[in-house]
């Protein structure tokens, strides 16, 4: 079953009602199989499954495509309903608010501050303030939901751990779970923003899978590989539509690998005003 709900009021009402333990899935709609596939993943675990639909407006500089961002809906309740044709005896709240007020309320007044470095680098030093915009609607949607577990994508790494570590700063009672990133068979990450890129622009942002690939295969696992793999990435960052291409340490995001043992390789490839971002996760010994 599906349920569509627009109102805050709605929500907490339907909510106090509940006595099911429950799971969240946050999106900014737009959905694609990536976000199905953390709903898929939550509907097999939790009887009743929370997911959000909201264009976060905190969460965008003054500069960047809050106004263009693609709202689809219709398309997106269609998505849902298909898989709750696999999942019949679950029920599927889609809270998807009529307007921003519904969240922010006129007055509203507060906002997470994620202080430290996971914030301050990488997305979080080029894009100033998003990761409070991110935590302040996680936490608010964790507030009038309150899940037991929530699921975020792999994709957005450095938000995965933002939230991971205001949930443990907070003590907040929610198990946050990563779920790997989906891709095209080309290995172009799914994102809402794809949709941005003419189709030369597609065959080019290949590049961003195919280099970090390239460069995991260096590493092949081997602490003793990671200076070659940094000499490769000096290489590649001289094309400069990388906004970065770095090795950190996969829980801490230190730039420190002496203790690593697992690192994460983090990318922005940036076409035109589309930055695409991907990643993944290296175990090495
Ligand atoms: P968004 O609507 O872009 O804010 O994304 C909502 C959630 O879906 C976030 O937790 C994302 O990390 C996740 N997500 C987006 N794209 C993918 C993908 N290709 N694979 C897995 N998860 C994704």
């Amino acid at each position: 079953m599906v349920l569509v709900v627009e109102t805050t009021q709605n929500l907490i009402e339907i909510r106090q009602n509940e006595k099911a333990s429950i799971a969240f899935v946050p999106t900014m709609g737009n959905l694609h199989q990536g976000h199905l596939s953390l709903l898929r993943e939550a509907l097999t675990k939790f009887e009743v499954v929370y997911f959000s639909i909201f264009v976060n407006p905190k969460q965008f500089g003054p500069k960047e495509d809050f106004n263009r961002y693609p709202r689809t809906l219709v398309d997106d309740l269609n998505l849902i309903k298909s898989l709750d044709a696999e999942f019949t005896t679950k029920k599927i709240i889609v809270f998807a608010p009529k307007n921003p007020e519904e969240i922010y309320p006129p007055g509203f007044n507060h906002s997470i501050s994620v202080l430290g470095d996971v914030s301050n680098i990488l997305e979080g030093s080029i894009r100033h303030g998003h990761f409070d915009g991110v935590a302040t609607v996680v936490h608010r949607l964790f507030e009038l939901i309150k899940p037991q577990e929530a699921y975020f994508g792999l994709k957005d790494y450095q938000q995965f751990l933002v939230i991971k570590h205001m949930v443990k700063d907070l003590a907040l009672p929610i198990i946050i779970t990563g779920m790997p990133i989906i891709r095209e068979d080309s290995g172009l990450a799914l994102s809402s923003r794809n949709q941005y890129l003419s189709s030369e622009e597609r065959t080019e942002a290949l590049t961003l899978s195919k280099t970090i690939w390239r460069i995991e295969k260096i590493i092949n696992r081997k602490k003793e590989n990671l200076p070659k793999a940094q000499e490769e990435i000096i290489n590649i960052l001289k094309d400069e539509k990388w906004n970065y291409l770095e090795i950190r340490d996969a829980d801490t995001l230190n730039q420190d690998l002496s203790q690593s043992k697992r690192v994460t390789l983090l990318a922005v490839y940036q076409l035109r005003s589309t930055r695409l971002l991907d990643n993944l996760q290296v175990t090495i010994s």
